[in-house]
């Protein structure tokens, strides 16, 4: 009996030793910035930095191989930090936001049938190009809402994801995930925006919704350097962004949006919205 516990007990030691021997050999050497900048990153393994988390982002950015500017949930004050680490001069991007450029939902935008299947934007595009009769519509099943990690989409009672200024770190999850490229990124200093994503001619547009663009051009001409009109739809030129707001009530299809005086219809997001950087990294 002694003897069994005696070999037992020595069986034990010397694996003790031979596995404390074998973590000493085998040790990765981590470089101590790539811990301090794991600390500094939101932590929220979003993979707007193209890294499939914070961890491989501290890596790639302590190794030399990736931009220290690339994690936009933590905003300039992570750039800072990072840069401080490094002792290298960096600075973050301009803020970005998501903007869903649609207000056609199911009340104001026709639909070519009534889709039945799994509750899937995806899956929806997939039978005869979804169901809404603008190519370009939010289908409305709520894909975007379910990728994004910061609960920053809501998906209205009539079908229309809105996106909170707020929330949005501009991860560009969503816009991997919409298969009809609804929502584009925007800068954050930006209210103003037109809210649709159709190029048909403004005759065939009005068939199939209350509020796309129509391409009438009175945008332009109310304030020629702050819109352009390309295939049949209006865009905000951002850099003359501050005169777009005087276009918004001359829109016969209301189709342009300032986001200072609120969200789109549906939406209960609070609004007037700070158009700057409110509940945003700065
Ligand atoms: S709305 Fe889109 S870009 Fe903004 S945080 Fe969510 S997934 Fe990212
Ligand atoms: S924005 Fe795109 S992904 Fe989101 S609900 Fe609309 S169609 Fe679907």
């Amino acid at each position: 009996m002694l003897a069994s516990i005696l070999s037992l007990g020595g069986i034990g030691l010397l694996a003790a030793l031979a596995l404390g021997l074998a973590a000493r050999k085998f040790a990765v050497e981590v470089d101590p910035r790539e811990l301090a900048i794991l600390e500094v990153l939101s932590g929220a393994n979003c993979g707007a930095c193209g890294y499939p988390g914070c961890g491989a982002y501290a890596k790639a950015v302590a190794g030399g191989t990736a931009d220290p500017t690339l994690c936009t949930p933590g905003g300039a004050g992570t750039v800072a930090q990072i840069a401080h680490i490094l002792g290298v001069e960096a600075t973050a991007a301009e803020p970005q936001v998501a903007v869903v450029r649609c207000q056609g939902d199911n009340d104001r935008a026709k639909l070519k049938y009534h889709y039945l299947g799994i509750y899937d934007c995806t899956a929806a595009q997939r039978i005869a190009d979804g169901p809404k009769s603008c190519p370009g519509g939010c289908l409305g099943l709520g894909t975007c809402a379910r990728v994004c990690p910061f609960g920053a989409i809501e998906m209205t009672a009539a079908g229309l994801a809105v996106i909170s200024r707020e929330k949005c770190t501009g991860c560009r999850k969503c816009i991997a995930a919409c298969p009809r490229q609804v929502i584009a990124m925007a800068p954050l200093r930006a209210t103003v925006h037109v809210l649709c994503n159709s190029q048909d001619k403004g005759a065939l547009v009005r068939k199939y919704c209350q509020v796309g663009c129509i391409a009438c051009q009175i945008c332009h001409k109310t304030v020629p350097a702050a819109y352009v009109i390309e295939n049949s739809l209006a865009r905000v030129v951002y850099e003359h962004q501050e005169e777009a707001a005087a276009a918004v009530a001359k829109c016969p299809t209301r189709c342009i949006r300032d986001f200072a005086e609120g969200y789109p219809e549906g939406s209960r997001f609070s609004a007037p919205t700070c158009p700057t950087t409110a509940g945003r990294a700065a």
